[in-house]
């Protein structure tokens, strides 16, 4: 064991990584100090290596719903290693997991497995791109749909329609093949799709956005979607790397009633290893090279350790109707979360809430879309955050994330926690 405090293996590891860390939002940049470095963790609980307790909403950004070190999922990855880590030929565990979303995802009639969210996104545009021959495609503000360059563009100023690179290193002609538009505004996606139906291949979304803080879709805004996809031939991406069996067995396409063309997942279909997939209509996915002419794959593509986990942990979230009891938990969270804020009289707090989904924002507007996300106060935010983990309640460190409940939460826990966001709603102030 490394016996080092978080101060000292933070000072190397800003040596070692830039920013100090593997993934941005891990740096704690957003709301300012040092990260933590954890320990271990179990339930709904993260120990730091100084070895302070706190009740964790991260989860693992959202691939742990049944908690850490569910026994189940730990007995089927000890079964899984004491077989060999990975094979690089065809192994039964990759067969039994696709299995197992297909028959719990209605749309879904062949899958691709991948190592992470943003390959199987990154496919999933490729595979609309040679199935339809259209090169353009469109996005919402604030969908997160992982780093490859067709998807790291934020909308152009003005009555431009193309998108601008995101970010350093994409190149723009790329970036203009990208069109963004702000999310839950219909109108704006009905005129754009009537006027550029023909030449868009995909247009890609999460149901219920959760990384720009958590924003529900309004009212009949996929319903349109879908509809609008249907009148140009365009294909109908769902990205449920998070809302994929946390909003429920069929994800956010099930709760909506909605079919997609494509789907992506990850998170928790890896239970917490690296494994993500994408998987659709078999037409298209038949496309994807060996069987097609659209290139894609992967070293630890359908890795067995990864496998086991995923499909364990799904398995169990069935058996143990673990999708009634997040709901039971998220509402009485929010139930609490609504009484203190109307005991404070607060105004300037949206409280946002979907199953296991939740999320704050400081402001007295709706939010219904990045823009509004971004209008918010987010350095309350930040002290937010940081009388929160003070008081051992390890919050998403950004103001644009989503928080997430497991099933190893519990209501004692919950009390807790709200406790607490009645401190730091004090102390923020
Ligand atoms: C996390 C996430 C991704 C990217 O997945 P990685 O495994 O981090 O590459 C893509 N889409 C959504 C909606 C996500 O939340």
């Amino acid at each position: 064991m490394d016996p080092r405090s978080s101060t000292s293996l933070w000072q190397e590891a800003r040596t070692l990584f830039p920013g100090g860390v593997n993934s941005p939002v891990r740096s704690f940049r957003a709301v300012g100090g040092e990260p933590f470095f954890a320990r271990r963790a179990e339930g709904a609980t993260l120990w730091d290596v100084d070895g302070r307790p706190y009740i964790d909403y991260v989860c693992s950004w959202g691939a742990l719903p049944l908690g850490h070190a569910h026994p189940v999922v730990e007995a089927a990855v000890r079964e899984a290693l004491a077989e060999g880590t990975s094979f690089g030929v065809p192994s039964p565990r990759e067969v039994r997991l696709a299995a197992k979303i297909r028959a719990s995802v209605p749309s879904i009639e062949k899958l691709r497995m991948t190592s992470s969210g943003t390959e199987a996104c990154m496919t999933a545009i490729r595979l609309a791109r040679g199935f339809t021959g259209r090169d353009k495609i469109l996005k919402f503000a604030g969908c997160y749909h992982g780093h490859s360059d067709s998807l790291l563009v934020k909308a152009g100023s003005g009555a431009l329609t193309h998108g601008e690179p995101d970010s350093a290193g994409v190149p723009r002609p790329l970036a203009e093949l990208t069109i963004v538009l702000p999310w839950n505004d219909a109108a704006a996606a009905q005129e754009l799709l009537d006027r550029e139906g023909g030449r868009i291949a995909a247009v890609i979304l999460e149901p219920v956005p959760a990384n720009a803080g958590l924003l529900p879709p309004r009212p009949g805004f996929l319903e349109r979607i879908r509809e609008l996809c249907d009148r140009h031939g365009i294909i109908l991406i769902f990205d449920e790397v998070i809302t994929g069996f946390r909003l429920g067995m069929g994800g956010a396409q099930e709760r909506f009633g909605i079919r997609p063309d494509l789907t992506t997942f990850g998170k928790i279909v890896g239970g917490g290893l690296p494994a993500a997939a994408l998987g659709g209509r078999a037409e298209i996915l038949d496309r994807l090279a060996p069987a097609g002419e659209v290139y894609q794959a992967g070293t630890l593509s359908g890795n067995p350790l990864a496998m086991a986990a995923g499909l364990a942990q799904i398995e169990e979230m069935e058996r143990s109707r673990a999708y009634e009891r997040l709901e039971q938990l998220g509402a009485m969270l929010e139930s609490e979360v609504r009484e203190l804020l109307r005991r404070r009289a607060e105004k300037s707090v949206q409280f946002h809430r979907m199953a296991s989904l939740f999320c704050f924002f400081f402001t007295d507007q709706a939010v219904f879309s990045l823009e509004d996300a971004i209008a918010s106060d987010r350095k309350r935010f930040a002290r937010f955050f940081h009388s929160l983990l003070r008081q051992g309640v390890f919050f998403p460190p950004s103001p644009f994330e989503t928080c997430f409940l497991s099933t190893a939460h519990s209501e004692r826990e919950i009390e807790k926690t709200v406790a607490a966001i009645g401190r730091a709603l004090e102390e923020s102030q």
